[in-house]
């Protein structure tokens, strides 16, 4: 009998072409769990502040809202140590571009909510100035509506994101895995 060499165990599949066993759609299944888990309760938010809807977050910053019961409470300023970008308050086309950058510096996996009227649509402004909604701009998970939205808006929101961050598939070695 023949011992395998290195290059015929290098084409062994680890299981049918095209099919995936069971045992790793279990294993896949709870990583991603464990991770949606994890992630879901640990949302660093960038908050791109631009107009009046910055005092409803400082509102739903406040105590009284207390969205550390969500893992969301500490925003971070710089896009690096992010992963939520919250588009608060109305986009200029000239801001148009650093709201991409900041976007591009964010890591993966990395979300973003569009906070309000005029982030999620422009708003009431029907002008060259303003972006029509930031979804021209970066791909947006969450939009909250509202001329300002109401703190419970923006919580509904945070929540809705979770569930979104809970369901989403978490691969950390390759697409399958
Ligand atoms: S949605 Fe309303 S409150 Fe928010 S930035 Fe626009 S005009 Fe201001």
């Amino acid at each position: 009998m023949s011992t395998p060499t290195n290059a015929s165990l290098a084409t062994i599949p680890i299981h049918a072409v095209g099919e995936k066993s069971s045992a790793f759609e279990y294993l896949t299944t709870k990583k991603d769990e464990l991770l949606g888990w994890a992630r879901k309760f640990s949302i660093f938010p960038y908050p791109f502040v631009t107009a009046c809807c910055a005092m409803e977050f400082m509102a739903v910053s406040s105590s009284p809202y207390d969205t550390d019961r969500f893992g969301a409470a500490l925003p971070r300023f710089s896009p690096r140590q992010a992963d939520l970008l919250m588009v608060v308050g109305t986009i200029s086309h000239k801001q148009a571009t650093v709201l991409k950058t900041v976007y591009d510096q964010m890591c993966e996996p990395k979300w973003v909510m569009a906070f309000g009227a005029c982030a999620t649509s422009g708003g009431f402004y029907q002008n060259y100035a303003a972006v029509a909604g930031v979804d021209r701009i970066v791909p947006v998970d969450i939009y909250i509506p509202g001329c300002p939205p109401r703190p419970e808006m923006v919580i509904d929101g945070i929540m809705q994101l979770q569930d979104l961050i809970a369901r989403s598939r978490h691969p950390i070695v390759n697409k399958d895995f």
